[in-house]
């Protein structure tokens, strides 16, 4: 199974993600975990993707798509992935349809998860982050001491760019570069829209639904 998780910042993706990807079947490749991991270790990578994250801007093609590309390929993804936040424009779609021709392999379906602007700041600015990327809100998913990880006990942060300005910017730039992907998909049959706003439990269960569906077509 070969899967895309596409949506605005803040749709659910992580959240969702995660648990579909918990019993370890599907290699789960997260862009912004790898770059924000390759800030931290302050690499090259990381030292020229900062300023961009900082703004709310994407990270240049030519920085992400090769990282992201050498995962597709690699033997832990051999039996099918989820990606997490690529492809994030069309440049990006283009490229992974290409690295998977070469690869003989196909994308099984993309799941898009739509939620409007304005519960998208709602979301941002509430969410709060483990040290791994463990993903909480505030109001609508707070874990069970505050400021704490329920699973690894790190602290949990807020991150740079879920503060109001950046926000605002993040959302523009999704519209703008990244959801022409929705027409990409769409019109190759690819696309499964979600809605996002409904529970963190609700998205699961049609989620989990639509990929049996894809496992069993996969199979024929
Ligand atoms: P993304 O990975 O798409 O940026 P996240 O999974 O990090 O989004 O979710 C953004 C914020 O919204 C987090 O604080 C998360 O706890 C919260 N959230 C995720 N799914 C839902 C949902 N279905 N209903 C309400 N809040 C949610
Ligand atoms: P995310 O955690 O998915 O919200 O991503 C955080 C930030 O990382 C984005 O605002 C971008 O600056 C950068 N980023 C993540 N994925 C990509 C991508 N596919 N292409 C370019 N930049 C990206």
């Amino acid at each position: 199974m070969n899967l895309i998780l596409l949506g605005p910042p803040g749709a659910g993706k992580g959240t969702q993600g995660e648990r579909l990807t918990a019993d370890g079947g599907l290699e789960y490749v997260v862009t912004g975990n790898i770059l924000r991991a390759a800030v931290k270790a302050g690499t090259e990578l990381g030292v020229q993707a900062k300023a961009f994250m900082d703004a709310g801007d994407l990270v240049p093609d030519e920085l992400v798509i090769g990282l992201i590309l050498e995962r597709v390929r690699s033997e832990e993804a051999k039996d099918g992935f989820v990606l997490d936040g690529f492809p994030r424009n069309v440049a990006q779609g283009e490229a992974l349809d290409a690295a998977l021709s070469d690869l003989g392999r196909d994308l099984n379906g993309v799941l898009y998860f739509d939620v409007p602007d304005d519960e998208i700041v709602r979301r941002l600015s509430g969410r709060r982050v483990s040290e791994a990327g463990r993903v909480y809100h505030l109001e609508s998913n707070p874990p069970k001491v505050d400021g704490v990880c329920d699973v690894d006990g790190t602290p949990l942060i807020q991150r740079d760019d879920d503060r109001p300005e950046t926000i605002r910017k993040r959302l523009a730039v999704y519209h703008e570069q990244t959801e022409p992907l929705v027409e990409y998909y769409a019109a190759r049959g690819l696309l499964h829209t979600f809605d996002g706003t409904a529970p963190a439990e609700e998205v699961e269960a049609h989620l989990r639904k639509t990929v049996s569906t894809l496992r069993l077509e996969d199979a024929v």
